[in-house]
This record gives structure tokens, C-alpha cells and sequence, in this order.
């Protein structure tokens, strides 16, 4: 049986264990922390000297969702047995200040006419924003796999091409773009923007719809998954201290002291790890940055809301995730340079005080308890000219592959993006192994 290390369980790392193990490799996966995901993660909320109780309730890090266009994650969660676990929603909730709602969600026409019906109907946009958003979703679709500068040029640059009016640009495209891609319009390459219309809303009538966990993201990863994969040790609280290399091949991992060795290996780490333990790759990162998140929990002493989510128009805030009966909201800012500086405590005060503008029920309620989850390092920033510098999976090292969502896996930082990658270089481990193996799903158009 030939046998692979995997450096990191995150969603890239767990996602080529998972293939590997699958495809009968012999797989030690070593992560540092006590617990899988990385980044998409839960843990214990922090306790306080709250009076509901709630100091021992697993909170996700902050609210994941996905798109059904995200085939390789469903494929994961598949693998996982935990796929039904992802529950679909099929209307998306625009709220105004004052609380006006519009909804978004497909009608009977075929794609890409599926939404015209409710698009027409959106009370937070005039005609000519219409009008003008319709022109650029056509432009789009001529555009799409046709245009060469979509990696160089920024989103908000194409949007200034195609004469978006200011209100399209702040409560559709933005509104739309911020949170799925966690970069500002200004920054972020078009390529992504037109990779989200492309497959989330124009390609299928159903692609669009948004998944959500409906368990704490670690749950997802449990040991019982892992059974039914098979082949795999999941070496928890146990840090690569060190990668020995030797002659153009790695030759182990140090962990806890020891050596341990394998046939191949993937490092499945954040960007910012790779050069502390693999120098000699010598990667180029220039033009590497950050991008946050910001999540926001409150918990109220009566329900505000019987949405199960919405996306709030013209704040910072700028989606809202009922997380339980309407009493434990989340709310999250992404690309939240604003937010990082910020004491805590400011934090809730603003979310305390837009939610109010959108729920009213917000200004009578009183919170229980409200925690604060800045991301500072939450993803890369996807942004204008970098698609050239995120490197394949192969390396010079013949027995070592990368994976991670900031290598070239054709998506942004995303869920997604992390499986696509990890199968890539589980792809690229077979391949070395002498095998021919396909993990990766094509896109769905
Ligand atoms: C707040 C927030 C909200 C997000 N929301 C969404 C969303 O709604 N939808 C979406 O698709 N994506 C979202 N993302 C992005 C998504 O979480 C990431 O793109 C994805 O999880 C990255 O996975 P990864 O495996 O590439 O990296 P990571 O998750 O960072 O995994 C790397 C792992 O390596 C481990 N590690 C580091 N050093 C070592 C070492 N020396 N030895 C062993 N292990 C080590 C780390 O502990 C970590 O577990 C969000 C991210 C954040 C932070």
C-alpha cells in the first residue's frame, strides 16, 4: 500500500486524505490544533457569566455557507457521509434599512431567464439599475472564458465599463460579491466576480441555491466519517516541527520529536506556513495579503426574526444567519478592514445598533450574550494580477504536492476552493504512485 503525510487538516488537507485513503492509500494526516476544519471550524463558545446557560454551546468560528455549483465540497461531504447535513435554501432575503425585504429566488423559466420574475420584482433597485444589471449579466455571459484581462483587471473597473448606476454597484454587485468573494470590488480580480455570476447564477437554474450546515462545522469532520474512509490517522495536536529534505525529495516530517516517513506528501498549509517550513521551495508570495472576516454573535432574550437569514443592504453589516429560533443571530462583515482595529466591544455596540435598523424588534430586546470572532488572516485577498503567482499543485520536490485554498485551484478562497485544491494534489500523488486517478469534479459549466 503506498503512503502519504498530509501537513494540515483543513478543508485541503481532509479533502486529499479523504481521496487517498479512499483510493487505498495508507494516509497519517498531522495537524496542529486539537481539532479538524482550520478555518472552517466550531468550538466551545467561550464561557462567560452568562445566565441562559450557554457556555458550553459549539458555535461555528463563523457562518460557512455554499453554493450548489460547489460540486467538489458536496463530493467531500459525500465521502464523509454527512452531504444530507448541508441543508439548501432556495430564497435569498435582501432587507433595507427600515426593514423593507425583497426576495430573490427562481421562477419556472429555464436558465439563465430563472430569476426574472422576482428580479423585476426588487423593491431596493429603480429600472435603471435593472436594466443596467441585466445588460451586464448578458456581458457576462458573452465575456465569460472569452476575455484575457479578467485576472488583471478589477471588477469595479468592469462594472465603470458596463455603466452600472452607483445604487446597482453598492446593493446588487456589491452586495452579492463582498461576502462571496471577501474582497472589496476595488480590489478583487473580475475574474472571480464573473466566476460567482457565471456558475452561481447563470449557468443553472438551480445553482444559486445556498447550503448551509445544519450541525457545527466539526461535526461534519467526526470520527465516524473517518471510519467509513478508512486508511487514515488523524494525528490531532501534533505540529509538523519540521520537513527534512534531501536531494531534490522530502524524506519525512518531524512531529513530536520523531521522524516520521512516507512514500508522498502533501502540505495542506496556509500560505503564510509554507515558507517557515519548506524554504527550499523558495515560493514567490509577493503580492500575497490578507483579507478578514468578521463574525458576530448575539444572543437576545426573545426571537427577532423568523427568516432563517438575509443579506442587509447599505451597512457594515452585512449578512444576518438566524442561527436558533430567531434568539442567536450571527452576523458577519466580510473584507472587514474596518472592524479589525475596533474594540470588541464597539463591535457589538454596532452590530446591536444596524440590526435594530432592520429587525425592529432588535430595540426592545436586550442581549444575553454576544461574542466576537475576528478572522484576521481569513482568507487571501483575491485580488487584481495574483492569479499568476498562486502555484500548482506539483513542486520541485518529485514526492511533495501543495494544496490550500490560495494555490491555483481556479476559485477564490473558499470551501470549495480548498477541496478542488486537495484533490488536485491527491490527483498529483496518484498520478507519481502510478496511478491514474480523477478526484477533481469539472465545474458545472
Ligand atoms: C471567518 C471565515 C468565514 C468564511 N466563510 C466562508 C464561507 O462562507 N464559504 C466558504 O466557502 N469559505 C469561507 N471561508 C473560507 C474557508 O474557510 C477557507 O477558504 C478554507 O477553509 C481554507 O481551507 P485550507 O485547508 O486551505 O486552510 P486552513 O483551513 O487554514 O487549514 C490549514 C491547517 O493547517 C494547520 N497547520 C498549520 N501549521 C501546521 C503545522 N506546522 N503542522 C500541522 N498542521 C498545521 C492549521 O491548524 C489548519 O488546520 C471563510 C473563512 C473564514 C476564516
Amino acid at each position: 500500500m503506498p503512503s502519504a503525510i498530509v501537513i494540515g487538516g483543513g478543508l485541503a488537507g481532509l479533502a486529499s486524505a479523504a481521496a487517498l485513503g479512499q483510493a487505498g492509500f495508507q494516509v497519517d494526516l498531522f495537524e496542529a490544533r486539537a481539532f479538524l476544519g482550520g478555518r472552517a471550524t466550531s468550538y466551545p463558545v467561550p464561557g462567560d457569566n452568562s445566565e441562559v446557560g450557554v457556555n458550553s454551546e459549539v458555535i461555528d468560528n463563523c457562518q460557512h455557507v455554499l453554493l450548489r455549483c460547489c460540486v467538489n465540497l458536496m463530493n467531500f461531504y459525500g465521502r464523509l457521509g454527512v452531504a444530507d447535513r448541508i441543508q439548501f435554501h432556495k430564497r435569498f432575503y435582501f432587507i433595507e434599512p427600515g426593514g423593507r425585504t425583497s426576495i430573490l429566488e427562481a421562477g419556472a423559466l429555464p436558465a439563465p431567464l430563472h430569476f426574472t420574475g422576482s428580479f423585476r420584482k426588487l423593491a431596493f433597485l429603480g429600472l435603471s439599475d435593472k436594466i443596467g444589471i441585466a445588460r451586464a449579466l448578458l456581458a457576462i455571459r458573452s465575456e465569460h472564458g472569452q476575455r484575457q484581462d479578467l485576472d488583471r483587471i478589477t471588477m469595479l473597473e468592469w462594472l465603470r465599463e458596463k455603466r452600472q448606476t452607483e445604487r446597482a454597484i453598492r446593493r446588487f454587485w456589491n452586495q452579492v460579491l463582498v461576502s462571496a468573494v471577501n474582497e472589496d470590488l476595488d480590489r478583487m480580480a473580475a475574474s472571480h466576480g464573473f466566476q460567482v455570476f457565471w456558475l452561481g447564477f447563470l449557468a443553472r437554474a438551480n445553482t444559486y441555491e445556498m447550503g448551509i450546515p445544519a450541525v457545527p462545522l466539526g461535526d461534519l469532520y467526526g470520527p465516524d466519517s473517518w471510519r467509513r474512509i478508512g486508511n487514515v490517522r488523524l494525528r490531532l495536536r501534533e505540529p509538523v516541527e519540521q520537513v527534512v529534505t534531501e536531494d531534490g525529495t522530502i524524506r519525512g516530517v518531524m512531529a513530536g520529536g520523531e521522524r516520521h516517513t512516507a512514500d508522498y506528501y502533501i502540505s495542506a498549509l496556509p500560505f503564510e506556513r509554507v515558507p517557515v517550513l519548506l524554504p527550499e521551495l523558495q515560493l514567490n508570495l509577493e503580492g500575497f495579503e490578507h483579507s478578514p472576516i468578521t463574525g458576530i454573535h448575539l444572543w437576545f432574550d426573545r426571537s427577532l426574526t423568523q427568516l432563517p437569514h438575509a443579506t442587509l443592504l447599505d451597512r457594515t453589516i452585512q449578512w444576518m444567519f438566524n442561527k436558533s429560533g430567531g434568539r442567536y443571530l450571527q452576523l458577519v462583515v466580510s473584507a472587514s478592514r474596518s472592524l479589525v482595529d475596533m474594540p470588541r466591544a464597539d463591535v457589538i455596540a454596532l452590530g446591536v445598533r444596524e440590526l435594530a435598523e432592520f429587525l425592529p424588534r432588535a430595540k426592545e430586546a436586550k442581549i444575553e450574550k454576544a461574542h466576537v470572532v475576528k478572522e484576521i488572516r481569513a482568507t487571501f485577498s483575491a485580488r487584481a494580477g495574483l492569479e499568476q503567482a498562486r502555484p500548482a499543485s506539483a513542486t520541485k520536490f518529485r514526492n511533495l504536492f501543495l494544496a490550500g485554498d490560495w494555490t491555483r485551484s481556479g476559485w477564490p478562497a473558499t470551501m470549495e476552493g480548498a477541496v478542488r485544491s486537495g484533490y488536485l494534489a491527491a490527483e498529483g500523488v496518484a498520478q507519481a504512485a502510478g496511478q491514474r486517478q480523477e478526484f477533481l469534479l469539472p465545474d458545472i459549466a
